[in-house]
């Protein structure tokens, strides 16, 4: 599928925020390429980038098949370990309900998002799953990373989407 964006190659000398929020923002990217809605997650334990995953929940028809569910996943495989206390998620939107809850009983260390989602977002947005007052694993969410480039994937996605509904509807019309 055609892709207008272009990858990202951020400096493996620099681990910042936005080295890594770059390998998530490239896997949305391959999300688009299998017609996904275009998300995609890291996990980096000790500075290593250890899970990446994209949004798979139609090609697999899966409604968990979502990024950080894989990346999750995948980490715990890696590390032999359910635990993920000392991992940090990368994801380009701001988690749904099931990825903070699995977030949650993960343990994870740390999540870094990039939009905010005041609907379903739930370390912040809508609500924060993060910060239960009785829960008895908090971690800390941040916002903003790569916001303005994954703002701009994720609308153009759903804007080609609405394009090629109005396109099949007038398809229709014409027969
Ligand atoms: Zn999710």
């Amino acid at each position: 599928m055609h892709l207008p964006f272009e990858k990202r190659f951020p400096s493996e000398l620099n681990r910042d925020h936005d080295y890594y929020m770059s390998h998530a923002y490239n896997h949305a990217l391959l999300a688009w390429e299998k017609d996904e809605v275009p998300i995609g997650a890291v996990i980096a334990h000790e500075g290593t980038i250890i899970a990446s995953a994209y949004n798979q929940t139609r090609s697999t028809n899966d409604p968990s098949a979502h990024a950080e569910m894989l990346a999750i996943t995948q980490a715990s495989n890696y590390l032999g370990d359910w635990r993920l206390s000392n991992c940090i998620l990368y994801v380009t939107k701001e988690p749904c309900p099931m990825c903070a809850g699995a977030l949650v009983i993960a343990r994870i260390q740390k999540v870094y998002f990039g939009i905010s989602d005041p609907k379903m977002g739930c370390l912040g947005g809508a609500t924060n799953l993060a910060q239960l007052p009785e829960s008895n694993h908090k971690f800390e969410a941040v916002g903003g990373i790569l916001e303005k480039e994954n703002h701009i994937l994720l609308n153009a996605f759903f804007e080609k989407k609405r394009a090629e509904k109005k396109n099949c509807s007038a398809e229709d019309s014409d027969t």
